[in-house]
């Protein structure tokens, strides 16, 4: 599993890969953070094709094209808002991994890029967002050869110790 998972610093709109991944809201309307930046990169018709898939569930995930980004798909996941940690928050948190890789499976991507999903505005606590993570995309991985690679694309050097941590911890 060592050679299929990746933490790497950087901006997820510049990767060149089959699937990014955006943590999105439910409405997938575009917001900040991670989404809006990804929105700006792919340009409008990213927000064009989000419209009439109706926003999407917690924990779940739509996938769309990449336009204008070097990615071929985005895979957009609202990740759970952290309220304290009470209502469901980490099995939501895995339920985004799983669904995003189920699509990337589905769609034969190779190469995904994930950012921290949850851990900008949603205020998911780092450290166990790192872990669960890095458990369930290694987990999913175990379980078939698509993708092949999973990169996680930290934006701070904080959150790249914090997956490092996570990944030395698990593998
Ligand atoms: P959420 O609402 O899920 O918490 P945010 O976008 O607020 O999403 O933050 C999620 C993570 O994405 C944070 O670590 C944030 O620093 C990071 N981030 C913001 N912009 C980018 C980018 N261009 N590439 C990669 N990660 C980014």
């Amino acid at each position: 599993m060592k050679n299929r998972i990746f933490i790497i610093q950087g901006d997820i709109t510049r990767q060149t890969c089959d699937a990014i991944v955006n943590a999105a809201n439910t409405s997938l309307l575009g917001g900040g953070g991670v989404d809006g930046a990804i929105h700006r990169a792919a340009g409008p018709d990213l927000l064009a094709e989000c419209i009439p898939l109706n926003g999407c569930a917690t924990g779940q995930a739509k996938i769309t094209k990449g336009y204008r980004l070097p990615a071929k798909y985005v895979i957009h996941t609202p990740g759970p808002i952290w309220r304290g940690g009470e209502r469901n928050e980490p099995a939501l948190l895995a339920s985004c991994y799983r669904s995003c890789l189920a699509l990337a499976w589905e769609h034969g991507c190779k190469t995904v890029c994930f950012p921290s999903i949850s851990t900008g505005v949603y205020h998911f606590p780092l450290a166990q967002a790192a872990e669960i993570a890095i458990r369930t995309i290694a987990e999913e991985l175990g379980k078939t050869d698509t993708p092949e690679i999973v990169t996680m694309v930290c934006f701070d050097p904080k959150t790249k110790g914090a997956y490092e941590d996570a990944l030395a911890a698990i593998l």
